[in-house]
């Protein structure tokens, strides 16, 4: 295969997230030809470019030097140099640094070439089975119990699916919290080292979902990322309940027609209560 690489261009070059063999020819030769590669961890990434037999110069653009030789590379790119960047794993600034680098390199009117590839987000979303028309990417909830309840909270009517990057040690409590502000209903898929050897891909409710990292202390090491279901299913499924509890309000004492109605649609007991109340005091 043969690549132009052209002088004074940032690629972005996207790595794999765990099967080496997740990369592109294309990936591969822009790595080989570029002048310099900057990555995150060199010596993790320099593990990968052995396996591909690369031995291109690498330099480290991480999270703490990125605004600090930002401008250097800018420079070495206007005076002809080609750079790709590349992060430990996966897309390169997808929850890693890079965006700094590549907003000085528009700056400056630099040519930027994507080489795409592996992204967790992209790979569980697609494996979910849930919409995928609009999606919304959440990164990593916070990790403070109370600012995470507030995080969630302000997602707890998101009608588009979400996708989060979940710390392994704060899968449970943030299930815990997830279940509490979203229901034990809503639907959302676990997928857990994607493309390595023990990759598990777990589509259920989140009360199913509790219950399964629970047992399984396996469930609860590795790389992880959850994708919620958006609020919008539920809240129809809320409308329509209501639609049947105003019927039967009109011939049924609260309590007999909220349990016919919960039959009938499953909806949340209390929620219709609390409507069924509200529809007979108005
Ligand atoms: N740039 C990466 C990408 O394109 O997905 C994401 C980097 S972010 C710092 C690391 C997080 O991505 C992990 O904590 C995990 O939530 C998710 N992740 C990365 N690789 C994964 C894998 N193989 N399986 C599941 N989640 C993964």
């Amino acid at each position: 295969m043969s690549i132009e690489i052209l002088p004074g261009t940032l690629y972005l070059v996207a790595t794999p997230i765990g099967n080496l063999d997740d990369i592109s020819q294309r990936a591969v030769e822009v790595l080989k030809q570029v002048d310099c590669i900057a990555a995150e961890d060199t010596r993790h990434s320099q593990t990968l470019l052995s396996h591909l037999g690369i031995q291109t110069r690498l330099l480290a653009c991480h999270e703490y030097n990125e605004e600090r030789i930002s401008p250097k590379l800018i420079k070495q790119l206007e005076q002809g140099a080609s750079l790709a960047l590349i992060s430990d794993a996966g897309t390169p600034l997808v929850n890693d640094p890079g965006y700094r680098l590549v907003d000085q390199a528009h700056a400056h009117a630099i040519k930027i070439v994507p080489v795409p590839g592996a992204c967790a987000a992209i790979a569980a979303l697609s494996v979910a089975g849930l919409a995928t028309d609009r999606f919304s990417f959440e990164g990593f909830p916070p990790a403070k119990k109370g600012t995470r309840v507030h995080f969630f909270e302000a997602l707890k009517t998101e009608q588009r699916t979400m996708i989060f990057y979940i710390s392994c040690h704060r899968i449970s409590d943030t299930l815990v919290d997830m279940l509490t502000i979203f229901g034990q209903q809503r639907r959302a898929c676990f997928a857990r080292e994607i493309t390595k050897t023990f990759e598990t891909i777990k589509r259920c409710t989140l009360a199913e979902l509790q219950l399964f990292v629970d047992a399984d202390e396996y469930q609860q090491k590795g790389e992880m990322v959850i994708v919620l279901e958006g609020a919008g299913k539920a809240v129809d499924d809320m409308a329509q309940a209501e639609i049947y509890l105003r019927i039967l309000l009109e011939d049924l004492p609260v309590k007999q027609a909220v349990n016919l109605v919960v039959k009938m649609t499953g909806a949340n007991k209390n929620n219709l209560y609390k409507t069924a109340l509200e529809i007979k005091n108005a």
